[in-house]
């Protein structure tokens, strides 16, 4: 496995990443607010002045103009640096893991999808459509070229292509936990945005290594997730008094003042490829698809207007299941071997 050309290839995985992990900052901070990462170009965020080309160059130009603009001195929040540097250290470590080949590029583009949702989800707690759309396409592109050119790993499961499998198995996974959360806490669980995650990493990652992500998910959530809600809950408690006045002034509203059950069953059938299949259509202007869209935006709960604050207590799932998958790719083939030894199912295979 190891060439004369490794080094040069990982060399070239972290330019890469680092100009991806720059596109990537903008998609951060324009998704959400429904802007176009296109245009207009890069700009101070402070006095909006267009950038010029060497104060674009990832990495290197944060590091020379020491995190400040170098017309209105405005402070760059170091969080576009490490983006910059964690896709890149990313797309090497995808690279060492897979090669310069069809898998390692479809781990990468799946990458900066998950890293872009990670960004997302911890500012907005939301991941937009758009980025889980961009990751499922990679999956199902990924498995219809393996497919289309033999791999055996792409082969068809039940007839399917691997990847709608997985797409639908664990979006049933997601939207099962949803519907419990539903129907014993009557609260919203699990976010449409963490179903159509675990609809794409179903997608892209072969199906045992994708329900393993969701335990490391989980894994990773509880210690993470723990600490975040101590340390968050010890800052609020300067200001509890405050905070006590208004206490569970918004339980009211939400999902839960919606009929569920009839709800949980359409959102389940709309999650798994419905929307897909909808919003398509819909784009095309066919009259049914346009009239369901209208139907169902008026089935859901009613926007809030005020920006919406967390709770002390809520944490953001989406990163998690982004480090499950990451850890997953990795270190889940070892992880199952090592569960079945030790589960005594391994012997005799
Ligand atoms: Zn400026």
């Amino acid at each position: 496995m190891p060439g004369p050309f490794d080094g040069i290839w990982l060399v070239i995985a972290f330019a890469v990443g680092s100009v991806v992990g720059s596109f990537l900052n903008v998609v951060i901070w324009r998704t959400p607010r429904g802007e176009s990462v296109v245009s207009p170009g890069s700009h101070c965020p402070h006095c909006g002045r267009a950038l010029v080309w060497w104060e674009n160059i990832p990495l290197v130009s944060f590091l020379v103009l020491r995190a400040k603009c170098r017309t209105c001195r405005g402070k760059i929040r170091w969080r576009y640096f490490w983006i910059e540097l964690a896709t890149a250290l990313v797309f090497v470590t995808l690279v060492r893991r897979f090669g310069a080949t069809a898998d390692g590029i479809a781990y990468c583009l799946f990458a900066a999808a998950l890293i872009a949702a990670l960004g997302i989800d911890l500012e907005h707690y939301i991941i937009p459509d758009g980025v889980n759309g961009f990751a499922l396409l990679v999956g199902v592109g990924r498995d219809l070229w393996g497919l289309a050119t033999g791999e055996p790993s792409h082969a068809l499961v039940y007839g399917l292509p691997r990847s709608l499998v997985g797409a639908v198995v664990c979006a049933g996974v997601f939207i099962a936990i949803q519907a419990m959360g539903l129907a014993l806490f009557r609260k919203d669980a699990m976010g449409d945005g963490d179903v159509k995650l675990a609809r794409a990493i179903g997608a892209m990652l072969p199906l045992p290594l994708a329900l393993v992500s969701f335990v490391f998910a989980v894994g990773v959530g509880a210690v993470i997730g723990g600490a975040a809600v101590v340390i968050r809950g010890m800052r609020r408690g300067a200001d509890r008094k405050v905070e006590l006045d208004d206490g569970d002034a918004e339980d009211g509203g939400g999902p839960t003042a919606t009929p569920w059950g009839m709800f949980a069953i359409g959102s389940a059938l709309y999650m798994t490829f419905g929307d897909l299949i909808v919003d398509g259509a819909a784009r095309l202007k066919v009259g049914w698809a346009t009239a369901f869209n209208r139907w169902w935006n008026a089935q859901l709960p009613p926007e809030e207007d005020e920006e919406f604050v967390p709770a002390p207590t809520q944490v953001p799932f989406g990163p998690f299941m982004v480090a499950g998958a990451f850890l997953a790719v990795l270190f889940g083939r070892p992880a199952i071997d090592w569960y079945l030894a030790w589960a005594g199912l391994a012997g005799g295979q």
